[in-house]
């Protein structure tokens, strides 16, 4: 996405999604006349972004969706509530798995249905940074599977966990084939990050580092789909040298990320989203069949 057009078009529709500042303001509204081929479909038209989310959704609309076999599929997002360095907002994994999984099904209207994102992950490893909450593996493992048989008991049979945290990596690769035998439905799992191979990802991160953690990776993501997220503005540029933790990735380590973070840019943002999205649509299809 490279035209100023496709640039007020994305942003439109992250503010019509509810993910960007601004979103139901007059001045949310006020841009370009939106075109279908902006979203890359053919003659579907206009989407609405909310329509995908399914706690956007009366039950109405899942039913009938439903009953007229339109539905076929659910993302199912995992991510986390944990720090992110000084600059970035502890949602940002949630919110990274959120947005590509929300343009991915988009893509592919209306086959697919976007479930609430599991918000907290397992981040043990960041408690000593203020704010991070982290749930024990089986909690989490427990609370993902939980939702799946929700959505199978609905109809729902094929199912894609998109996770967007790296800390719940191994667990849900660990788990997946439980969760596989247990439903009898056809489910899988990945990370949004894992659709960029070593070409692109050297292409656009200058720091050649992805996925990283509150650097330039995840901050581009941020600036380009909820910018209201990331906040460099006050940071005490000495913050690091005084910084009251250490243990894993210390406060050297948070103070070379965050310079890092600084050649993020919305641009890069979109191109990964946009590429991620795209990956994840397909996978998807892959797995209706
Ligand atoms: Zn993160």
């Amino acid at each position: 996405m490279s035209s100023n057009r496709n640039r007020r078009f994305f942003l439109k529709s992250m503010a019509a999604a509810g993910l960007v500042a601004g979103a139901g303001s007059a001045n949310a509204n006020r841009d370009v006349p939106l075109h279908p081929s902006d979203l890359g479909l053919t003659g579907k038209g206009y989407i609405n972004p909310r329509k995908v989310l399914l706690y956007e959704c009366t039950r109405r609309e899942i039913r009938e969706r439903l009953a007229a076999g339109k539905l076929k599929a659910a993302l199912v997002p995992t991510g986390s509530t944990e720090q992110h360095n000084e600059h970035l907002a502890m949602i940002m994994d949630s919110a990274g798995a959120l947005v590509t999984c929300q343009q991915a099904a988009l893509q592919i209207y209306p086959k697919a249905i976007v479930t609430t994102p599991v918000s907290i992950g397992i981040s043990p490893h960041w408690m000593n940074r203020r704010g991070t909450l982290s749930l024990k593996k089986e909690t989490f493992v427990n609370v993902v599977f939980d939702i799946c048989e929700s959505l199978k008991g609905h109809g729902i049979n094929t199912i894609l966990i998109v996770n967007g945290h790296g800390g719940n990596v191994k667990p849900l690769n660990e788990e997946i084939g439980n969760f596989r035998d247990k439903l009898g439905i056809n489910i899988d799992n990945c990370s949004y990050w894992d659709s960029i191979d070593k070409e692109l990802g050297n292409k656009l991160m200058e720091t050649k580092r992805w996925p990283d953690h509150a650097s330039e990776f995840e901050t581009s993501i941020a600036l380009a789909a909820f910018p209201e997220r990331v906040r460099y503005r006050g940071i005490d540029p000495n913050y690091w040298d005084h910084a009251d933790y250490d243990g894993r990735n210390g406060a050297a380590w948070d103070k070379k990320t965050f310079g890092e973070s600084k050649v993020a840019s919305a641009e890069k943002g979109e191109q990964i989203i946009t590429h991620a999205s795209t990956w994840l649509a397909q996978k998807l299809l892959g797995m209706i069949g």
